[in-house]
């Protein structure tokens, strides 16, 4: 067979051959250290937690050894194209702080990054491969196919093109330009040297040791629209963008003998694989994988909705990735994703667990170890899209909310009750009076002592008093009033007192913060001022005038 005559056949209008791409996309200056590695998504759209995951492992794993991270859209299955969605799926991945060094949107020298724009490249190779005697022209219908499958169930044989199934692998050169000149439609397939029964080993950064049988299938390459499959625009495009480290799902596992075999067929250095488990979730008694229809957990717009910390988020992922990182996050305030040393070893093999509350929980950790401007300022684009009202509020009273939001922070315990921002509000809300003066308190009660609370703090009160002296004088008030000062002393004669310095204080949030939990009093009450306090006493007054 002159393989020439064939591919010139096929490909008469041919731009370019393989050697001018290969010129024109030169072999990356890299340190031996430094990784390229990209994130690869079909354009359906939308960014899911499974796919975050993926694309923050490619991108820690490249910034840790100073390399490059690169997007590339893989879009030739073009029946899986959302109107709008590259530029949304980047969008939701700026939104997660996942920025890439190279892509659709901000270029590269080895661009186009969208697959379906590279068909002249792919036709290049495809071309080399024929030229060779790698691939050749398959014209077998679907009702054809659906044959040979039939045939293969009833012998008991493999399902698949391959072998003597693999009727157009010996077509003449005639045969073919008559097949082509009839108009027949036709794929291009590869024509693979090697045989199932060989085994093939390789070793994946992540699963170690595979052994898989060889492959021995005659797999499309190029499809009959003229796009290339998968497989082979994985293969083309990886080789010419020199990815170092390809890391991508598991259920592309089996197919490495495939892609191995093309990197062999072109001559060219395969890269690394590194296949990575799904997400998993708890259901009950069973654990399966986080689905996008059924975990709200699942999509992005979920934890924005919320207002969960995009770091935080990320802090949960690098647990994931490496679980040793969560001891050294909690143990070291100082942590940061950056700052640790991250190994392909240490994932897990199976599928991490994905929990949400763990995920809460780290970003309590997080939140607390902000400062006061900082929780303030990562707060701000939450509200402006979610409540404007407050937004506006906290806007106007900036020193007065990094005031509240400073509050048990910067001690050796700072508060932990903040895991979204969305909570910030349900927590100091009542400091301000745009949302006091209106409030129902539910928690008043009839026998609070109004009286006997604007008293103290019309006599006793003083703003200037530090922490030790605002807490003796308050007992030493309440002590004249038939309340224990300590709650021990209350406890050993109960019937002698009315209550003890904790229900006294009891009556100062429920009246002054609408709530029975808050932090530190002293902290809120010198924020609010005296001047505050008795307006609000007044206005329960008018509102409730039958309290005592
Ligand atoms: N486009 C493939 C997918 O969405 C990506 C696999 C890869 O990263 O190579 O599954």
């Amino acid at each position: 067979m002159d393989y020439n005559k064939l591919a010139k056949i096929l490909f008469p209008n041919l731009k370019h051959t393989r050697k001018y791409y290969e010129q024109k996309y030169p072999k990356r200056v890299l340190n031996e250290k430094q990784i390229v590695t990209r994130f690869a998504p079909s354009p359906t759209g939308f960014i899911h937690m499974g796919s975050l995951y993926a694309s923050f492992v490619s991108y820690i794993f490249a910034k840790q050894t100073d390399g490059i991270f690169y997007l590339r859209i893989e879009d030739t299955d073009q029946k899986r194209k959302v109107e709008h969605g590259i530029e949304k799926m980047i969008d939701d991945l700026k939104k997660e702080d996942i920025i890439f060094d190279e892509g659709p949107t901000v270029g590269g020298i080895y661009g186009p990054y969208i697959q379906s724009e590279r068909k002249e490249i792919y036709d290049a190779f495809v071309y080399d491969l024929i030229q060779k005697g790698y691939a050749y022209p398959a014209f077998e219908s679907k009702e054809e196919l659906d044959e040979i499958r039939k045939l293969q169930e009833k012998e008991k044989q493999r399902i698949g093109y391959y072998g003597k199934y693999a009727k157009s692998r010996n077509r003449s050169l005639e045969e073919i330009e008559k097949l082509i000149e009839h108009g027949i439609p036709y794929v291009i397939r590869l024509c693979a040297p090697d045989h199932f029964e060989d085994k093939f080993e390789f070793k994946d950064c992540v699963k170690g040791k595979i052994l898989l049988p060889a492959n021995d299938m005659d797999i499309v390459i190029q499809k009959q629209d003229g796009l290339p499959t998968y497989h082979f625009a994985h293969v083309v495009d990886d080789y010419l963008m020199n990815t170092t480290h390809v890391v991508r799902g598991d259920e592309w596992l089996s197919s490495v003998p495939v892609h191995l075999q093309l990197f062999r067929l072109l001559g060219v250095k395969a890269p690394k694989y590194s296949h990575i488990a799904p997400l998993t979730k708890k259901d009950g008694e069973s654990i399966r994988k986080l689905s996008k229809r059924y975990d709200k957990e699942c999509s992005m717009q979920f934890y924005q909705e919320e207002g969960v910390p995009t770091n935080a988020i990320k802090l949960y992922l690098a647990t994931l990735l490496n679980a040793s990182f969560e001891e050294y996050y909690l143990s070291n305030k100082e942590a940061t994703i950056s700052n640790f040393h991250f190994e392909w070893k240490k994932m897990s093999v199976g599928g991490s667990l994905f929990d949400y509350t763990k995920l809460l929980f780290l970003s309590k950790i997080y939140l607390s170890r902000l400062t006061a401007l900082e929780l303030y300022e990562e707060m701000l684009p939450y509200y402006h899209t979610y409540d404007k009202a407050f937004y506006e509020l906290i806007v106007r009273e900036k020193e007065y909310t990094i005031k509240i939001l400073n509050v048990e922070r910067t001690g050796k315990k700072p508060r932990k009750d903040f895991a979204t921002y969305q909570d910030i509000k349900k927590h100091i809300w009542y400091m301000y009076d745009f949302y006091y003066d209106t409030y129902e308190n539910s928690y008043m009660k009839k026998d609070y002592n109004l009286t006997l609370v604007t008293k103290y703090f019309e006599t006793v009160y003083k703003e200037n008093d530090d922490k030790d002296t605002w807490y003796m004088n308050l007992k030493e008030f309440i002590g004249q009033y038939g309340y224990a000062k300590t709650v021990k002393e209350y406890s050993q004669n109960p019937e002698q007192y009315i209550g003890h310095v904790g229900t006294f204080c009891e009556m100062i949030r429920v009246f002054l913060f609408c709530s029975l939990e808050t932090p530190d009093i002293y902290e809120l009450l010198q924020i609010l001022t005296k001047e505050k306090i008795i307006k609000r006493l007044s206005l329960i007054r008018q509102k409730h005038s039958f309290m005592i």
